[in-house]
């Protein structure tokens, strides 16, 4: 099946089954949310200028760096009329450190135009936001959900890495982005047909919210390595936490180096022993040692790799490890899902595979990636 394909019918399913997601993220954000210069605080409408000023800011880098920056920025001008009517080099020298000074020109245009042609307030939609200097798709649905409460989710590698997760999306990115948005939406609860001004105060008016829980839980929580699942709302409704694969998401189109490759292995003991077989002379890793794996392709899908394990008397069923093992060779990266089974005393190796003692696991040819596929399967 098409990735795109098996990634839409996970995202009905998700519907169907996520419908919590929205006020959990909401309940978890109101006891949660940093605290940022830009913010204001819970319950209040977020200044538009301060959530414009951010937003471009930090584009450049990350929250810490952005801090100072943006405080020094609104004691010199504490409103986008202030800002338009400062000159340029001022707000140059202001940047400087920041680095990409086209970005502090457009910052200074934008102010001048919202003063000059809005009357010293920004546009309140999406579309007003994108007519202004500097202000792309992103951008202008930050500014709209956020200060206006209008209901868009901006998409951001936070936002991004949360919701490939929580869908388990398999389309790798960039190809994914539209998927990825489209499921994000799902996050901002169900929409009230024909009512399109946000009423204050209901959860539906918390789109900006519900944006930065998500971006928080990103940044706080489902971080790059190693996220802190047992702490994230949404635990009990991801797709990726219950795979234990989590980490493997977002997907990324593989690099031009070779496109990423997935497999299974099998790692079968025999009381103290390990099944094992010996490679092809010809080819990749010729002539060396691994446990039973499948095919190793791009477009492998887990059940198919699954269909591969070796055929054994006694295994009643696999037990998949959670997580992936990954190994990068020359011309591709590999990941591997690793099933485990142990079976009675006496059962039969599969042709062309035999028994070893894992006491000598040592004197078999055995490559790195197969090392950690072992040290995997056998907790070691
Ligand atoms: S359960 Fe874990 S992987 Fe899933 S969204 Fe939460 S932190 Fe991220």
């Amino acid at each position: 099946m098409p990735p795109s394909i098996a990634a839409k019918r996970k995202q009905t399913a998700a519907n169907e089954d996520g419908a919590a997601r929205p006020a959990l993220l909401l309940q978890w954000y109101d006891r949660h949310r940093r605290k940022l210069p830009w913010r204001p605080p819970a319950g209040e409408r977020a200044d538009p200028y301060r959530v414009w000023l951010s937003e471009i800011m930090l584009q450049q880098t990350g929250v810490k760096t952005v801090g100072p920056y943006f405080e020094k920025f609104v004691a010199r001008w504490p409103d986008v009329d202030a800002l338009g009517r400062a000159s340029l080099d001022d707000v140059l020298r202001m940047w400087a450190g920041l680095g990409y000074y086209s970005r502090a020109r457009n910052l200074h245009a934008c102010a001048v135009a919202v003063r000059r042609d809005h009357g010293g307030a920004f546009p309140d939609t999406e579309e007003g936001l994108r007519a202004l200097p500097g202000i792309g798709p992103y951008t202008a649905s930050a500014i709209a959900a956020i200060a206006f409460g209008r209901r868009t989710m901006p998409v951001d590698g936070n936002i991004e890495r949360v919701v490939s997760r929580l869908f388990a999306v398999e389309e790798p990115l960039p190809k994914a982005k539209p998927l990825i948005q489209q499921l994000a939406a799902t996050l901002l609860g169900p929409s009230r047909a024909g009512d399109e001004k946000p009423r204050a105060g209901d959860e539906e008016s918390r789109a900006g919210d519900s944006a930065q829980a998500l971006m928080d839980l990103g940044s706080s929580i489902c971080t790059p390595k190693k996220p802190a699942c047992a702490l994230c709302p949404l635990k009990e409704d991801c797709s990726a936490r219950a795979r234990g694969d989590q980490e493997t998401f977002p997907r990324k189109a593989a690099k031009k180096t070779g496109e990423l490759r997935r497999g299974a292995a099998f790692v079968v003991t025999r009381g103290d022993e390990l099944l094992v077989r010996t490679r092809a002379e010809k080819g990749l890793l010729g002539g060396m040692t691994e446990v039973p794996t499948s095919d190793w392709l791009a477009a492998q899908d887990d059940k198919a790799a699954l269909q591969q394990a070796p055929a054994l008397k006694g295994v009643a069923r696999w037990h998949r490890k959670a997580g992936v093992v990954t190994h990068v060779f020359t011309h591709f990266p590999l990941e591997l899902v690793v099933y485990t089974a142990s079976v009675p005393a006496r059962t039969a190796a599969p042709e062309g595979a035999r028994w070893v003692p894992i006491a000598t696991l040592q004197n078999e040819a055995l490559p790195n990636v197969m090392r950690k596929v072992i040290a995997h399967g056998l907790d070691r």
